[in-house]
């Protein structure tokens, strides 16, 4: 894919760029509790202030379904998005109409300044044109970088791509890249690690994996899906009995598409869910009591695994291989994360990881920064890994 970024944007002194950030941050009695987001906006958003610009961000904050109300304000937000910024953040009560465009025009050149939530207006998430055409005129260009809200055609994420000149923020090039080298046009083999609760969750992402990696590594509560479909009997392990079917018809898929798929052998077995219980074993997938669960992968097959993935040059994870929250059900997953961040460190593989739990469990392990690259993008990063077009993404092809 191609598209434009703002190397493209050429001279933009005094122009006022509209920028759409994610800054939908976490927060508790009034303060950000996880500012990732809002670093990840800084490149962009100093760069363009740096050459000149009137920098407007754009964002939504929570859920306020087209009502104003201060429990949503963004305003919330501008103290800690001022101090991983370094410098002031000016902030305009709307991001649309005849207040707004008299403040954007009172702004001085270099400025950046947090334009009030976009949900405020019913036409965001309906994507109207007439808001599209309200926000369009407070700028003279448009730069996407919110790649964690790219799977949803809002006025803010889609519509403004297509009334201005549109640009690929920093933030959001990185992703792209990143993803373009994992499962657009990655360096073969190609494995794919799927965990997580369950296969329901994540049924399209493995019918597009089968079809594109060469292993695909199952693991988590997933995998008793797919054990059961071979027909092992997975005592009390969380498992979705009605959907052996679809499982079995992903494995004929992989199998007529080259695609090896790699379960567990061995599993860590407790009768109950709890950290470091009594019952706690590991045996072989076969040896599963009535009365037991799977809550980990075993060390046996971890090891094979490890050695699959020295044969790979990229990997595309999501979804931790156990339950990673409790000791010691984290092990598998620790261990191959760590035999996929010395690769990487080798420079033998591209790694690429996303997910809400597999972020945690990946920085549980340590090795989150020695990845190729983590997306903390959420469900954007799940349509992506399901191949589907993200219309904030189409919008910006050139
Ligand atoms: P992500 O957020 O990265 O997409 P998921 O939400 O799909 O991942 O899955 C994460 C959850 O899966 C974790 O809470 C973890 O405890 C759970 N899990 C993993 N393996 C098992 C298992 N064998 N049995 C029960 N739960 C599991
Ligand atoms: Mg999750």
């Amino acid at each position: 894919m191609t598209f434009k970024t703002l190397d493209d944007l050429g001279d933009v002194t005094g122009q006022a760029v509209l920028v759409r950030e994610d800054l939908n941050v976490p927060m508790a009695d009034g303060q950000v509790t996880d500012d990732t987001r809002l670093r990840a906006a800084v490149p962009t958003l100093t760069e363009l202030a740096d050459k000149g610009a009137k920098v407007l961000v754009l964002a939504h904050f929570g859920r306020p379904k087209g009502e104003r109300s201060e429990a949503n304000s963004l305003k919330q937000v501008l103290p800690a998005l001022s101090h991983v910024l370094g410098r002031p953040v000016a902030f305009i009560d709307d991001c649309a109409g005849a207040e707004a465009e008299a403040a954007v025009a009172a702004l001085d050149n270099g400025t950046i300044a947090v334009l009030e939530n976009t949900r405020f207006h019913k036409g965001e998430e309906k994507n109207d044109p007439e808001l599209v055409a309200a926000i369009a005129k407070l700028g003279q260009a448009y730069v996407n970088d919110a790649f964690s809200a790219a799977h949803r055609a809002h006025a803010s994420t889609e519509g403004l791509a297509k009334v201005l000149p549109a640009y690929a923020g920093r933030a959001m090039q990185a992703e792209l890249e990143a993803l373009e080298k994992a499962l657009g046009k990655p360096v073969k083999p190609v494995a794919a690690v799927v965990g997580g609760a369950k296969v329901s969750t994540k049924l399209d992402v493995l019918k597009h994996l089968v079809a594109k990696v060469d292993h695909l590594i199952i693991g988590g509560g997933m995998a008793n899906t797919f054990l059961a479909a071979r027909g092992v009997d997975v005592g009390k392990s969380l498992c979705e009995h009605d959907l052996t079917g679809t499982a079995e018809e992903i494995l004929d898929n992989a199998d007529k598409a080259g695609c090896t798929v790699h379960l567990p052998y061995d599993v860590v077995l407790s009768k109950e869910f709890a950290a470091n219980p009594p019952s706690l074993r590991t045996a072989n997938v076969h040896e599963v009591g009535a009365d037991e669960m799977i809550l980990d992968v075993g060390p046996a097959a971890v090891e094979a695994l490890g050695d699959v993935l020295k044969t790979c040059r990229t990997l595309v994870w999501n979804g931790p291989m156990g339950a990673f929250e409790m000791a010691p059900f984290d092990a598998a997953t620790v261990a191959l994360a760590k035999t996929a961040a010395a690769l990487t460190k080798e420079g033998s593989l591209v790694s690429v990881a996303g997910g809400g739990d597999t972020v945690a469990a990946l920085n549980h392990a340590g090795v989150a920064g020695d990845f190729s690259y983590i997306s903390t993008a959420g469900g954007a990063f799940l349509e992506w890994m399901e191949g589907k077009e993200l219309p904030g993404v189409a919008a910006l092809e050139a």
